[in-house]
């Protein structure tokens, strides 16, 4: 939207915001009178929040940290959108630029790009629908109160959702986004929606404003809302499924084929190229030590790294390939990825890894059916399923030895990300399941 639209249709303020590489979204706000400014020559940020972990302290990084620099971060006004819930305020994502007006070599939005342009060189497209699971609650009295206590899907939470629904409906037609479903999910206090399918810049930015828009909608009828990955102690976490399907030649390489089920060749080569790297890309889907107390095995989380059609234990399930409309909708979701993570370098690295498959002609092994858990180990070790990193610590280290990414994400950025995780590794070292849901509860 134009400066001139947004503010004939009343708005006032503009929130800036932009994910850390710590998954934390931060924002700037600027006068309506002072957004073309904010969209031109940017405002200052420190370019030390680069390695800012999840409690607004830094990695300090040798060779990296230092309280000098500045970057300016410019709003994106392409993808401007007005918050319907709060009137007479816009939302935009910001880019990161250097003072010379280069794109910034930490920039995560930037990354997205240059992956989304390397792909269309090579003829690939990708489309990307995010799918959020939060949980409504507070802190009370007697520990944590959330808005619902099932059942899962449970129509009898109607009564504590049913308002907040249709608000949250209200609110995110009102801010241009679409969502396909609401529904209150497994745990208590949960709840979850999927968005539309897009392309993947605009997926990314989509699923940073419904965040918003969830986390306002909630604040509004008197609760508060976490993205965290998991809220509760031994409860179900929450999950921030990405769906994506790849495309050449107007059509989608994950169906119509003569691959496994259904598979074209170059769908098989990009997905067994996510499929190779995936303990390395663990460390963006699931960047946060109490991601890996949701990523279990047997909790639909994904926590094997195999694939399979349908099977909700997979770490890459592919989707929607059944049925007439098979050309259009098959997709394959990758389940591990929680919404602590930065969902820009989530879809970046999404297709650096599968644009590696391609370009080596990667095949995949058999698709599972079964749940990866319940195998006999012998048949697990066999089929090659491996378990993906248990610690934020084993996936920084997946993340730091891998080749691929730090030629797609640049070192500078690649170096960053890995001191985060290390740090926000060390910072919680030997806390137990409760003080890390408690110390990640209100951050995501
Ligand atoms: N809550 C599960 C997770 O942690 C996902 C449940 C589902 O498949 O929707 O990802
Ligand atoms: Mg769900």
């Amino acid at each position: 939207m134009t400066v001139e639209e947004l503010r004939d249709a009343g708005v006032r303020a503009v929130a800036l915001v932009l994910v850390d590489n710590a998954g934390i979204t931060r924002m700037k706000c600027v006068p309506i009178d002072g957004l073309a400014r904010a969209a031109e020559r940017g405002i200052g940020w420190s370019s030390v929040w680069g390695l800012a972990l999840s409690d607004d302290s830094f990695a300090h990084e040798p060779g990296l940290y230092s309280p000098t620099g500045d970057v300016r971060l410019r709003a994106d006004l392409d993808a401007a959108a007005l918050l319907g819930c709060s009137p007479g305020w816009a939302w935009a994502p910001i880019d990161h630029y250097e003072q010379t007006g280069e794109p910034w070599a930490g920039c995560q939005r930037a990354f997205l790009r240059w992956m989304v342009e390397r792909a269309r060189e090579q003829g690939i497209e990708l489309q990307a629908a995010w799918e959020l699971e939060w949980t409504v609650g507070d802190d009370g009295p007697d520990g944590f109160e959330a808005l619902h206590d099932g059942p899962g899907y449970g129509a009898a939470t109607f009564g504590q959702t049913g308002d907040v629904m249709l608000e949250l409906f209200d609110a995110l037609d009102a801010s241009g986004l679409e969502a396909e479903q609401i529904h209150p999910e497994y745990s208590d206090g949960q709840m979850e929606l999927s968005l539309a399918v897009r392309e993947p810049l605009r997926a990314c930015d989509e699923s940073v404003l419904a965040r918003h828009v969830v986390r306002t909608v909630a604040a509004q009828a008197g609760w508060r809302a976490s993205f965290s990955p998991r809220v509760v102690v031994g409860s179900v976490g929450n999950g921030a499924h990405i769906h994506f399907s790849v495309w050449r030649d107007g059509e989608n390489q994950l169906a119509g084929g003569d691959g496994p089920e259904g598979l074209r060749p170059a769908g098989e080569a990009f997905l067994a190229g996510v499929l190779e790297h995936l303990p390395a890309l663990t460390a963006l889907g699931a960047p946060a030590p109490v991601s890996y107390a949701r990523l279990q095995p047997s909790h639909w989380a994904g926590a094997y790294a195999c694939w399979g059609n349908e099977n909700r234990e997979a770490a890459l399930r592919l989707e929607g390939t059944g049925g007439p409309a098979a050309a259009r909708r098959a997709n394959v979701e990758w389940k591990s990825v929680d919404c602590a993570a930065n969902p820009y370098l989530v879809v970046g690295a999404i297709l650096a890894a599968g644009l590696d498959g391609l370009a080596r002609g990667c095949t995949l092994p058999p698709a599972v059916s079964a749940d990866p858990a319940e195998l006999p180990e012998g048949e697990r070790d066999a089929a090659g399923i491996v378990r993906l990193p248990e610690t934020l610590t084993e996936a920084a280290e997946a993340f730091a030895a891998s080749g691929m990414l730090r030629e797609a994400m640049g070192e500078f950025l690649h170096d960053c990300v890995a001191a985060v995780r290390r740090a926000e590794a060390a910072a919680t070292s030997g806390l137990d399941e409760e003080s890390l849901v408690e110390r990640y509860r209100w951050r995501f």
